[in-house]
């Protein structure tokens, strides 16, 4: 292959819409109202109905949105959380910012999410939520969580930044009937802003409430501060963005998941790798993740083809650095070391082309059976 491949055409989305954006910035720059105006919360109704939810609350980013979503729901110091030992470290950065201690559980056997027994035998007396993460775009089992949650009087709370527009197996819509729901508009997330930015999506009035009290100094009111709250807010350019991009989400993810479909039919019988479980509901097809018996020689040689790859995520979260402290070694947590071993994500989104994706379908399938 001659073309070069990139792994995500960010600035395809943009000229996309650009008469649409650069119209809908250019009302914002003029209006002389940047944060917390008519933008944010026109943006804050329309996710909420995407969502078939009750509220959204727009804030500063992903993490923050759980971060704040655990800490209104009075997650802190002496509590645990459980996580995903296979995830982003956001997941875990949310829970350790609230001052309280992440529990990592392994993912259950040719799966990218967490095994549901795992999870169970990971409570304890000092446990205050789970916190359900839909890895890749793929949506977590949330009946069987939410079972589990409440037999434990649990809050579960999704880490939903990597499945916007996302499905479960019942059809419902991510964030719909949610404790809250944690959402990314990071720029390369399947609904991104031109920046930052993050939302937390519930159907619990009060809830949102205080996730909106500590978005803003833990005031509604200026100068009324209920609580001990933070800044964390979307600005106004970055709500018209995500207002103009909205109403695109479904075709995008619609076209994401032509290139996923195309990627496990051509993949799927390939020897070398193993092509991602999809069987669970409407994925958002974040990313499209492989796992390869030896990762390291097809990813350098696709690059030599000039295609981008990338591994989310090569270092297990409880054997970085950040996590030290906390006193795993390898071989803690075997499957998702293991993942972080195998796993790489093939180009994927709205704006690449089908034809580029059979190319790239093709030379991975001639180039992992190389080895
Ligand atoms: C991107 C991401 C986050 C954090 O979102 P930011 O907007 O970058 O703070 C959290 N969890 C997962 C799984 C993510 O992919």
């Amino acid at each position: 292959m001659t073309t070069s491949v990139p792994f995500l055409d960010l600035d395809a989305a943009y000229l996309e819409l650009r008469p649409e954006i650069d119209a809908a910035v250019g009302e914002v720059l003029a209006s002389g109202r940047y944060l917390l105006g008519a933008q944010t919360e026109a943006f804050e109704t329309e996710f909420a109905a995407a969502c078939s939810a009750a509220h959204c609350v727009t804030v500063g980013s992903g993490c923050d949105a759980l971060e704040l979503s655990l800490t209104a729901l009075g997650v802190g110091p002496g509590d645990e959380v459980v996580v995903p030992a296979h995830t982003f470290i956001a997941t875990w950065l949310a829970v350790s910012r609230c001052g309280a201690r992440p529990v990592p559980v392994e993912p259950s056997p040719g799966s990218y999410l967490v095994d549901l027994e795992a999870v169970e035998a990971a409570i304890t007396p000092r446990t205050a939520a789970i916190l359900a993460v839909h890895l890749y775009g793929e949506v977590a089992d949330l009946t069987a969580l939410r079972r589990v949650a409440d037999r434990h009087g649990l809050a579960l709370v999704e880490d939903a930044a990597q499945s916007t527009g996302a499905r479960g197996r019942d059809g419902a819509v991510v964030g719909s009937g949610s404790t809250a729901a944690a959402f990314s508009f990071y720029p390369g997330k399947n609904l991104g802003a031109l920046g930052d930015g993050g939302a937390v999506v519930t159907d619990d009035d009060e809830l949102a409430r205080r996730v909106r009290l500590l978005r803003n100094y833990g005031s509604v009111a200026k100068y009324a501060h209920e609580v001990r709250g933070t800044n964390s807010r979307l600005d106004e350019i970055q709500a018209a963005v995500l207002r103009s991009k909205l109403p695109l989400l479904d075709a995008w993810n619609a076209r994401r998941s032509a290139i996923a479909a195309l990627y496990l039919d051509r993949l799927e019988e390939a020897t070398g790798v193993r092509v991602p479980p999809h069987d669970q509901g409407d994925s958002a097809w974040h990313l499209f993740v492989i796992r390869c018996d030896d990762r390291t020689t097809l990813q350098g040689e696709l690059t030599r083809h000039g295609v981008e790859t990338l591994v989310h995520y090569p270092t297990p979260v409880h054997l970085s650095p950040a996590y030290a402290d906390h006193g795993y070694r390898p071989g803690s947590f075997p499957r998702a070391e293991r993942l972080a071993d195998e796993v790489l994500s093939l180009p994927i989104g709205p704006h690449l082309a089908l034809p580029t994706a059979e190319l790239v379908a093709e030379l991975v399938a001639e180039l992992a059976a190389q080895h």
